[in-house]
């Protein structure tokens, strides 16, 4: 088990692009790190800079405390799954499995031991002969994450690793990865632009956009308390809803809904954005139907119902609340009809407010 240090790194690609800005973090021994955002925002970067693949522009990073910025990546511990799978084709899973280890002069009956046991992990028992063309997507990331396993290292890094699957596997492959995280308990960090991806595996999510972090945290920390209208918006779906609005004598009128702010933050917050733009933002499933429980605590809201989707465990009701467009997720029972005047509620502990210019969270109450 290794842990890491990133300390100010930056990456400036040779054509003057600056694709990774000041990035800090320590990941401890063991956990399991997933780097999420929309193509582009300098994960994989980040990952390659980690894994030795791409040289660090600017900043420190050290592996068990000791720099590693000059360290070639088979001096780092470090095995990568890529999305490509990048297996060899014309070499069996055996073959596939075994090639790290055949090239490190292992010995033939300790090869064979370890990749059967890393077959058996895998499910791959039955397959060792096959060349790759003859497995499925799921079976081929299979391989391809047993590739790096087998090698017993300290720090996993994975790319994409099921992107190319279909959704079904994407679900399976995603328990199966956590699993080999349990067993082998390495560093681990993961690269992917899907937020269910990552709230279901991280111990720690690191969102990032235009190469900067926007929060570290928790999958917990991340929806309960984002720290700016990118997260919030990000981390969650369908994500959260924003409305805009102007501060008048404590209140925003959405459109003849009128919002008390009194109700949800604490008086000098609300004298601080008298006059200014705020965003109100709210989930939707954290809404409530009117006469379903406690009516009491919560901002009621007239909307008009556009379009309901069911998707079986809930459905998704696409609303117009005076022009504004918003999205709440209620039980199918409970679905108004599509043309319909709406009423809900939005329960006053389910309210995040964020500053129009800074686009960050307001702390609503000085105790929280
Ligand atoms: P992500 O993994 O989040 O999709 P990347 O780390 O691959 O993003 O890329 C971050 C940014 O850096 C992108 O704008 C990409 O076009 C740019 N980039 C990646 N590789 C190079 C390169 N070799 N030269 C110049 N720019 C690059």
């Amino acid at each position: 088990m290794s842990y890491l240090v990133l300390r100010g790194i930056n990456k400036i690609y040779p054509n003057g692009y600056h694709a990774v800005h000041d990035f800090n973090l320590k990941i401890e021994k063991g956990e399991f790190i997933v780097f999420v955002g929309s193509s582009g925002c300098g994960k994989s970067t980040t990952l390659r800079m980690i894994a030795g693949l791409e040289n660090i522009s600017k900043g420190e990073f050290y592996i068990d405390g000791v720099r590693a910025n000059e360290k070639g990546p088979r001096e780092r511990g470090v095995a990568m799954v890529f999305q490509s799978y990048a297996l060899y084709p014309h070499m069996t899973v055996y073959d596939n499995l075994a090639f790290g280890l055949t090239l490190q002069g292992v010995d033939d009956d300790v090869i064979e031991q370890k990749v059967y046991a890393t077959a058996k992990i895998l499910g791959l028992t039955d397959y060792l002969d096959r060349l790759p063309r003859a497995l499925s997507g799921g079976q081929r990331q299979r391989v391809a994450v047993g590739r790096a396993i087998i090698r017993k290292v300290d720090i996993f890094l994975m790319d994409e690793p099921l992107s190319n699957l279909d959704a079904k596997q994407r679900v399976t492959m995603r328990s199966e990865i956590t699993q080999i995280h349990r067993e082998t308990g390495a560093t681990t960090i993961y690269v992917t632009h899907d937020q269910t991806e990552a709230m279901t595996m991280a111990d720690r999510i690191v969102v990032m956009k235009e190469g900067y972090i926007q929060q570290v945290g928790t999958p917990h920390d991340l929806y309960f308390n984002p720290s700016n209208m990118f997260v919030a918006g990000f981390i969650g779906e369908p994500p959260m809803n924003f409305i805009e609005g102007t501060v008048k004598n404590g209140k925003i009128d959405v459109k003849g809904n009128v919002i008390v702010l009194s109700a949800v933050a604490d008086k000098d917050v609300i004298q601080k954005y008298e006059g200014e733009k705020i965003v109100f933002g709210f989930r939707p499933e954290a809404i409530r139907l009117i006469g379903k429980g406690d009516d009491n605590n919560s901002f009621k809201i007239s909307c008009t119902v556009e379009l309901t989707e069911m998707l079986g465990d809930n459905t998704n009701v696409y609303v117009d609340i005076a022009g504004i467009k918003t999205i709440l997720k209620v039980d199918p029972h409970d679905a108004p009809n599509e043309d319909d005047a709406f009423d809900f509620l939005i329960p006053y502990e389910s309210v995040y407010l964020f500053d129009k210019n800074t686009e960050k969270r307001i702390k609503l109450r000085a105790d929280k």
